[in-house]
């Protein structure tokens, strides 16, 4: 059996350091923010090549904090991907905001500049680009845009650690970088975490009280925080699997290759990558019309695949509201139920790659 995806053997590659480091904060009596989180922030904004990082309770609060330090709320509109995890259109929700969706290239996945253009109004105020599946989005005409009409860009990387846009990694090319640190994610905590990165230390500041009830200052509230602070352990977790980030990182792009190069003359539709990427595959996600009897054969092959995701935003009950026919954002409908996300992490072995490789193959023969 070949599993989607095996967190636990990223925790048994790392055991006695992750262990040390959990016994460390124990020890300590450091429970809530202090000395582990400053010094895995520091390192993360290094890693990302930010001014600033702050550590929060997880992506979805890294989005939400973002556009809470830009003032943007109840009237504003943030521009969002069609095809994203509903995460990126909640946290314009909570604002009181409108996440107002775009649609991406059908073959890169990623939003689509020019698309954006055509959806910019008076009232647009933010620009939210995801870099889906580990790939970076076309950032320089997103960001010329948002120059031009005088928007803030906000960053999804929840899914792009260590992911390099022309050269340099994602981190702050926009004015605030959201992180997840959720299991699954390629830098994942043993539990939730959160971060956002930028270059500019007042949003920095501004975020490091909103996050902590309002507060920079014990008992002195600036204005309404919430509590959603990084958790120590989490951090010292995360400074240990910093350290292999890089090669798990390499480890997936040898995983991707061995799919790209095997499944070249299947017709399936495999992920595009531009010249101007480096992808750092948090999935590996290819298109099927024949997708649901494929991933029935796998599974009866014992290969683990997933969705991602098979209801997009648009037509989801908690967006009834938004009153968005299925037909409104075609493309995001139908890339709903043609993608399938092949198994990927950085302990899959070449060898089960291969078999993955085969068992797409044969099950494709089979139709
Ligand atoms: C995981 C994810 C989030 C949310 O992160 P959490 O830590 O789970 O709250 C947001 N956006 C995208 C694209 C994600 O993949």
């Amino acid at each position: 059996m070949i599993p989607f995806l095996d967190v636990h053997a990223a925790y048994f590659e790392l055991k006695d350091d992750i262990d040390k480091a959990i016994s460390r904060v124990l020890e300590s009596g450091w429970y809530v923010l202090g000395p582990e989180v400053e010094a895995f922030e520091a390192e993360w904004a290094e890693y990302c090549g930010a001014q600033n990082a702050v550590g929060v309770a997880n992506g979805l609060d890294a989005l939400t904090l973002a556009l809470r330090a830009l003032d943007i709320g109840a009237g504003d509109e943030v521009i969002v991907p069609s095809n994203t995890y509903i995460a990126t259109w909640l946290a314009v929700s909570s604002v009181g905001a409108t996440p107002v969706p775009v649609e991406p290239d059908a073959f890169t996945y990623n939003v689509d500049p020019e698309r954006i253009a055509e959806a910019i109004t008076p009232k647009t105020r933010a620009l939210l680009p995801v870099h889906l599946y580990g790939q970076p989005a076309d950032l320089d005409p997103i960001m010329a845009l948002a120059r031009a009409h005088g928007l803030r860009v906000i960053e999804d990387a929840a899914q792009a650690h260590g992911a390099r846009y022309k050269g340099r990694r994602i981190g702050a090319h926009g004015d605030i970088v959201c992180w997840s640190f959720y299991p699954g994610k390629n830098l994942g905590a043993l539990g939730d975490g959160g971060a956002v990165t930028t270059d500019d230390a007042q949003l920095a500041e501004r975020i490091c009280g909103l996050r902590n009830y309002g507060s920079r200052k014990k008992y002195v509230n600036e204005e309404l925080g919430v509590n959603s602070r990084l958790d120590p352990i989490q951090a010292a977790v995360l400074r240990v699997k910093l350290k292999t980030l890089d090669v798990w990182t390499e480890r997936r792009q040898a995983v991707a290759k061995i799919y790209t190069d095997g499944l070249v003359d299947t017709g399936l539709i495999r992920p595009q990558v531009p010249n101007w990427a480096d992808p750092v595959w948090h999935l590996y996600v290819i298109r099927s019309p024949g997708r649901d009897a494929l991933q029935q054969s796998l599974a009866d092959e014992g290969i683990g695949t997933l969705i991602h995701y098979p209801i997009p935003p648009h037509m989801q009950a908690a967006y009834a509201g938004q009153n968005l026919t299925p037909g409104a954002l075609p493309i995001a409908r139908d890339l709903a139920s043609e993608v399938l996300s092949l198994p990927m992490s950085p302990h899959l072995s070449h060898a089960d790659a291969g078999r993955v490789v085969s068992g797409v193959r044969k099950c494709l023969l089979e139709f």
